[in-house]
């Protein structure tokens, strides 16, 4: 595995294996776990050549965020990802991708204040521009990005239309713990009695999954439930449970086809999030045709 930690290198490096190659980049804040390393294993499996990048993006961090103790172990991620035969390992540092002078800032306006950006101001906006940034240097055919973070891929989809930038976004679906926990850098942060409080979170998803392929399609129907089982479980502060469109992000009264369910929240001082797809038809591409919830073909 290559490892390289300077832009010009890396862009240079891009340029060349671009000429005959497809380029497949994962980009992460590294402390990897299944959960990127899926990403990682998608992109072996449907491009030529894998980068992944490990960058802990300060822009995207408030002031009273945890970037400086995020957890950080690049010994243990080399390996993982040497042991995935990952081609390209670029591991810039913050000078380099952010030098004293530096001005531009990327914003996708609207789905950037919904959700996580209510209460995490600028948040996006240094998502954006370091995916901007990041594209520019690695120059990939395909980006692969996880559902885990349902608003930053969206945005990030919505960005790479709209400056009609020359790659691919792949969707990946949420890797989860044997309890359904979402797979996160920050679960580390959890004590034991905290991450059996974690698990709640995912009951809240499958409780508003439940409910709507019964029939339900009330969006403050399926918030209630969910808010009355995370409620319950003492020292799990709710920030939002909201049902949302699934591109444009806005808040949803009632549910048509589909909808995404998403919740933050914080036990102690850890703040997860996760979120479910609610989709009345299922398109089931082993047999092509499309299909309800309950599985009726049509
Ligand atoms: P991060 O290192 O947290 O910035 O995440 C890097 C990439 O991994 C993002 O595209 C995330 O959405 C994705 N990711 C994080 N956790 C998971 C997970 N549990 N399942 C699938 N993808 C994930």
């Amino acid at each position: 595995m290559l490892i390289v930690r300077k832009i010009r290198e890396m862009q240079s490096i891009a340029e060349t294996v671009r000429k005959d190659k497809i380029i497949g980049f994962v980009p992460t804040m590294g402390f990897l776990h299944e959960g990127h390393l899926s990403l990682v294993r998608k992109s072996k499996e449907m491009t030529d050549v894998t980068v992944v990048s490990i960058f802990v993006n300060p822009i995207q961090f408030g002031p009273n965020e945890d970037f400086e103790m995020y957890p950080r172990d690049l010994e243990r991620d080399r390996s993982l990802l040497e042991k995935e035969k990952v081609d390209v390992l670029f591991i810039p540092e913050k000078d380099e991708m952010y030098g004293e002078d530096y001005k531009t800032y990327v914003r996708v306006q609207e789905m950037e204040d919904y959700l996580c950006g209510k209460t995490r101001k600028g948040h996006f906006q240094g998502v954006a521009t370091v995916v901007t940034k990041l594209f520019n240097i690695v120059k990939p055919h395909l980006a692969f990005f996880g559902q885990k973070d349902y608003q930053q891929l969206k945005i990030i989809e919505k960005l790479v239309r709209d400056l009609n930038m020359d790659v691919n976004i792949v969707a990946c679906p949420t890797i989860r713990e044997p309890d359904g926990l979402a797979m996160s850098s920050r679960n580390t942060y959890l004590s034991q009695e905290e991450r059996k409080k974690a698990q709640h979170i995912y009951m809240a998803l499958i409780k508003a999954e439940e409910l709507f392929k019964k029939g339900e399609r009330n969006a403050k129907k399926l918030v209630e439930e969910a808010r009355n089982l995370l409620s319950s479980v003492e020292g799990l502060e709710i920030e939002y449970i909201s049902v949302v469109d699934c591109e444009t992000l806005e808040e949803l009264e009632w549910i048509n086809d589909s909808g995404v369910v998403a919740i933050a929240c914080r036990i102690g001082k850890t703040r997860l999030i996760d979120n479910t797809i609610l989709r009345r038809y299922e398109h089931d591409e082993s047999h092509d045709e499309i299909k309800d919830s309950q599985g009726k073909g049509y």
